[in-house]
């Protein structure tokens, strides 16, 4: 991407991760046209934005069709209820945005000759059988499960996809995320690191489901951010890990952060939601060889960058 200025819609902006990203876009050079319809974002995160000239804002439900007068070089689809609990207190919204949604940004996308960027997720793996997962695992997903609605939802969003790129020829990207976090997550919004980091603020016992033995593979935000950027500057269509490979167990994650806040809080142990994978690290082989990425930031010093975020937010 070099030097040109590229005009990307992003969906999502008021979230945690296109927030981020609409940030990095602009540090590019480039000029971002976010959506959004506020389900789970917020206005707080735009803060910067809305002070870039190269940054226009629409708020619209992108389940329905989205009209931009002018060029488009990426549409890029990250609008979707991503925590748990969120996607579970809107499961219809969440179905739709990720199927009727990326429909008619793909459809976007072909009008305007642009490539279309999906934010996938590591979900799509449902709770693995094969460890690590390669993006050439299918998955164990139970399509009538708790998390149907999001997993099932990402699977379609990932093969109609595939299928306009196939059909239309519409130069595609596909990432699969696994757990990341940073600042600008909802403190709220139910994902693990947040509510430990919120009951410890709190003096509250932290919540851990299950036995804590369940494990997940956590990566820092900005890492996240320079796969992303790499992956756009490559010509690679086929879906791509982007993730930590340093896996920790929920427990291990609740020790960290006792003592990175020097907290001697409780563990309360609370039943472990239905369907929740037992295990989550990803292989990030075809990351690190395509576009020579891996990620550099540990989750010790990602956890102490993302206390320091909240801390400087909460304690004025
Ligand atoms: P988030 O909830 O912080 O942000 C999602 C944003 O999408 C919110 O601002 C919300 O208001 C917006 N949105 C939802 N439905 C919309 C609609 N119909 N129209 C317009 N805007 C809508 O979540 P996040 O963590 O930033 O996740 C962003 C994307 O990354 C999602 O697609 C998610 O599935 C994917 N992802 C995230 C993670 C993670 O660990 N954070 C992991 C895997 C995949
Ligand atoms: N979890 C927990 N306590 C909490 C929130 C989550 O023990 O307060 C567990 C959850 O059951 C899961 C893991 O932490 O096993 C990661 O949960 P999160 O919602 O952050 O992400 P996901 O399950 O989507 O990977």
């Amino acid at each position: 991407m070099g030097g040109i200025i590229i005009f990307i819609v992003l969906t999502g902006v008021a979230g945690f991760i296109g927030s981020n990203l609409a940030e990095r876009l602009l540090r590019e050079g480039h000029t971002v046209i976010g959506v959004d319809n506020f389900l789970t974002g917020s206005t707080v995160n735009m803060d910067n934005l809305l002070r870039s000239p190269n940054f226009k804002f629409i708020e619209h439900d992108v389940i329905f069709p989205l009209v931009i007068e002018g060029p488009v070089d990426w549409v890029m689809h990250f609008a979707s209820p991503a925590s748990p609990p969120k996607y579970l207190d809107y499961p219809i919204e969440t179905m739709r945005v990720n199927s009727e949604g990326t429909m008619h940004l793909l459809h976007l996308a072909k009008e305007k000759q642009a490539g279309f960027f999906l934010a996938s997720t590591s979900e799509i793996y449902g709770n693995p059988t094969v460890h690590p997962q390669p993006e050439s695992y299918f998955g164990n997903v139970n399509s009538v499960g708790a998390r149907s609605c999001y997993n099932e939802a990402k699977r379609y969003a990932e093969a109609i996809t595939y299928w306009m790129n196939r059909k239309y020829g519409i130069p595609v990207r596909v990432i699969r995320i696994f757990n990341t976090f940073g600042p600008k997550m909802d403190l709220n919004d139910g994902r693990v690191i947040t509510n430990f980091i919120n009951q410890i603020m709190a003096k509250q016992n932290l919540t851990i489901y299950g036995d804590g033995r369940q494990t997940r593979s956590f990566q820092y935000i900005d890492d996240l951010l320079e796969g992303i950027i790499r992956l756009m500057s490559t010509t690679y269509e086929q879906p791509v890990n982007l993730g930590n490979p340093e896996e920790v167990t929920i427990f291990e994650v609740a020790q960290l952060l006792k003592e990175l806040m020097k907290s001697n809080a409780q563990i309360e142990f609370l039943p472990l939601p239905e369907d929740d994978p037992r295990r989550r690290k990803p292989d990030i082989t075809i990351s690190r060889t395509i576009m020579d990425w891996e990620p550099t930031i540990g989750l010790r010093e990602a956890l102490a960058r993302t206390i320091h975020y909240y801390q400087g937010q909460y304690i004025h």
